[in-house]
């Protein structure tokens, strides 16, 4: 029998508005939603609540969550180069965190095994003391922080396939092995991070595993990525969670990358990972939205990703 999907959603994430010319819109959400809605499956609906400020200091610094809480935005505001908000982007970017917290909170319950956090703004580049990248708050570090300090886990795994390097998941678990940190990502490329030989430190080391992927990789590299390194570092950690930074720009089409994933390839990374769960996570996987911008791309892949993570 498939098994119940979760999906976190607030209206509040289509609001969060960077400028109409900015690759991270509004629009790839409704994508999303259009592939939720056009898949025949149980969905539990989980609203998204407003992450305490408590709750965003597990990463942050609280002079930056303070900066940010207490902004007053007319119009579109700048926090660097590529990172922009609106009005309503600070209560997004905080429902994006709650969101998360909230679906580790219903997985660690034991309600469901599954769940889809279809959040914006993404998460993976935010810095404990800033934002980046289209990231104000890291939505999955922050998720794994919780997991560890209000359900006394001891290891979580979160596997990162967007095209991008999380830097910022990486610095906050960069000394802690409670978190193994693995990210498959074009290199040389944006952010910069994200060589073989950036491995953790004390505690943490070994416990961040980083593969860089030439520009022009595809499905097969990705494959023998999983077979010779993930997989066997995966089964030796005996994950009590699975989280995923599921950015979908990693795909053939998507005009940020140069990256050559299959639609169906996004599938069998999911398929990887429930099998991994199933066997040291009692089947708890917490999926993460990221990065995706072709709009049709996401869509096809974002419902391979789910009729899979249910199978
Ligand atoms: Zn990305």
């Amino acid at each position: 029998m498939k098994e119940k999907l979760g999906v976190v959603f607030d209206p509040v994430f289509l609001l969060h508005n960077p400028g109409p010319t900015h690759p991270e819109s509004p629009k790839r959400l409704v994508a999303v939603q259009e592939a939720i809605k056009g898949l025949d499956l149980a969905i539990t609906g989980i609203p998204a609540r407003v992450a305490s400020r408590d709750e965003l200091c597990l990463v942050h610094t609280p002079g930056y969550v303070d900066h940010i809480l207490s902004m007053k935005i007319d119009g579109i505001v700048q926090l660097d180069p590529d990172t922009a908000i609106s009005e309503h982007s600070p209560e997004a970017a905080r429902k994006a965190v709650g969101g998360v917290i909230e679906a580790v909170d219903r997985v660690m319950q034991g309600e469901l095994k599954k769940v889809f956090c279809a959040v914006r703004p993404p998460g993976h580049h935010a810095e404990p003391d800033r934002a980046m990248g289209f990231c104000i708050f890291n939505n999955i570090a922050i998720g794994a922080a919780h997991a560890l300090s209000s359900w006394n886990l001891e290891r979580v795994a979160i596997i990162d396939w967007d095209l991008h390097h999380g830097n910022g998941t990486q610095d906050a678990f960069y000394d802690s092995d409670e978190v193994l940190y693995i990210s498959l990502h074009q290199y040389p490329f944006f952010p910069g991070t994200g060589t073989a030989t950036e491995q953790g430190e004390g505690k943490g080391l070994g416990f961040n595993i980083n593969l860089p992927m030439v520009p022009g990789s595809s499905d097969e590299d990705f494959r023998t990525a999983f077979q010779e390194i993930i997989i066997p570092a995966l089964t030796n950690y005996e994950p009590e969670l699975v989280l995923i930074s599921a950015g979908f720009d990693a795909h053939r089409d998507d005009p940020l990358g140069d990256l050559y994933l299959t639609t169906e390839y996004f599938g069998e990374m999911t398929s990887i990972l429930n099998e991994i769960a199933n066997v040291s996570a009692k089947g708890r996987v917490i999926s993460v939205f990221e990065g995706g911008y072709n709009l049709q791309a996401l869509k096809d892949c974002v419902a391979v990703h789910l009729k899979e993570l249910v199978k």
